[in-house]
């Protein structure tokens, strides 16, 4: 490589220009921060499946979400791509057994948002440029020294390595997080032994504005409502069984999705091109460090079982602008040792009622807990005819309980 060359001072650098790199880069360049973002990838590679957040897949946005989304000014511009949920329905196969949530009983509009994320990443790399950000793709982190100042970012650009200079370095590069990597700190991770497929459907008799999760017996299938008849898919498979699946012919695919779906929405009858991701959960046990925040996937990588993973990310964003500001309007070091405790104290409330919510529901429900499955479609029944209850589940997924 060549010798460090363009130098350059932000208060600010992001490694990871993924939906919470954006979207952070965005709300804090609004504040008057000088931010860089480092990216490895250039955008047309982001559409890449596995490669990032923006890569296509259809991401379910709680209520809680686009509230911050709007009060950060960005929920205009994806709105016109957003299709409602007004109405989830939860079942299980071969039990009876199911909970419906409905927006108007929330009295909400929408109990989320739908949004196609490969059309996500325009609107946001334009946002944070608008705003004054300096993103710089392809822009692969290196390492980083942390000083008595602030902290020097070494990273390729091509051939050249680049230095920027910042008071603090915020690291969303998702869930094998090199930045994390470096610090060497403990990870915890969980191996579902799960593969999602995902891919666009077709049905017979479309739901307007109903998403469905379907738990069986190997994990959930959802169905995320994309307009008409098209719905996106989440098949949550056993590793094992993705290959087969995989190989069918796409007339052979839909009927086996149907033969475990149900045809509560009739026939399914076309289906788009079929991707995978492994489903492995990895939460990081430290999430700050001198000079340095982790954050969104690279914090905590979650199972996509309830849609909760950019949810939880958008309220530590949330977080870090609120300390970040306070920070600065009282002259204090934004990179200092006590923002850091403070950020880090501050979500962890969160975590600890999200990630064992997340793992009850991705594992709970399959035959890797030998409940019967009576007691399983009991659960589902009983958080349905118990409206107190039914009410403190959906404001938690909705991400409105604080
Ligand atoms: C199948 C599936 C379905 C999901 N559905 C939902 C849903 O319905 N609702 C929901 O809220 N969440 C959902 N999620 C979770 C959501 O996608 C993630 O929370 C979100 O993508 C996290 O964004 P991120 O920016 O932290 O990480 P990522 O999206 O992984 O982005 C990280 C970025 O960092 C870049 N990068 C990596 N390494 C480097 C490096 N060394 N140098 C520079 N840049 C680097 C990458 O190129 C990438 O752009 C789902 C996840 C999956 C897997």
């Amino acid at each position: 490589m060549n010798n460090p060359m363009d130098d350059s001072a932000v208060d600010v650098a992001i490694v990871g220009g993924g939906p919470v790199g954006a979207i952070l880069a965005h709300v804090l360049a609004r504040e008057g921060f000088a931010v860089m973002v480092l990216e490895r990838e250039t955008p047309p590679a982001q559409a890449v499946v596995g490669v990032s957040g923006f890569d296509g897949r259809a991401i379910a946005l709680a209520e809680g979400g686009r509230r911050l989304l709007a009060g950060w000014g960005l929920w205009e511009a994806l709105q016109a791509q957003a299709e409602p949920i007004e109405r989830i329905h939860v079942n299980l196969r071969g039990a009876l057994g199911a909970a419906h949530f409905n927006a108007d009983e929330e009295g909400v509009s929408a109990l989320g948002q739908v949004l196609d994320s490969a059309q996500m990443a325009p609107v946001l790399l334009q946002a944070a440029r608008d705003s004054g950000v300096d993103w710089r793709a392809p822009a692969a982190y290196v390492a980083h020294e942390v000083d008595a100042s602030g902290v020097t970012v070494r990273y390729a650009c091509g051939d050249a390595e680049q230095r920027v200079h910042a008071r603090l370095l915020v690291a969303a590069d998702g869930a094998g997080s090199a930045v994390r990597t470096a610090l060497g700190g403990e990870v915890q991770g969980r191996d579902y032994g799960q593969t999602a497929i995902l891919a666009r459907v077709e049905v017979e008799h479309a739901a307007a504005r109903t998403a469905f999760e379907r738990f069986t017996e190997e994990g959930p299938i959802a169905l995320l409502p994309m307009g008409g008849q098209r719905y996106s898919l989440v098949w949550v498979t056993a590793t094992d069984e993705v290959a087969a699946r995989l190989a069918l012919s796409d007339a052979e695919f839909l009927a086996q999705l149907g033969a475990r779906f149900g045809m509560r929405l009739g026939r399914f009858v076309a289906v788009g091109a079929r991707s995978i991701y492994a489903l492995r959960t990895t939460t990081s046990e430290q999430i700050t460090a001198p000079r340095l925040v982790i954050l969104g996937n690279a914090a905590h990588a979650l199972h996509p079982v309830a849609g909760q993973g950019l949810n939880l990310c958008l309220r530590d964003i949330r977080a870090l602008l609120g300390e970040l500001s306070q920070a600065q309007q009282e002259g204090r070091d934004i990179g200092g040792a006590e923002v850091m405790a403070a950020y880090a104290a501050s979500r962890a409330p969160d975590y600890a009622k999200s990630y064992p919510v997340m793992d009850v529901l991705a594992r709970g429900f399959t035959d890797a807990v030998p409940v019967p499955k009576l007691f399983k479609g009991l659960a589902l029944a009983a958080l349905d005819a118990l409206p107190p209850l039914r009410k403190r589940f959906v404001r938690q997924m909705m991400g409105l309980n604080g």
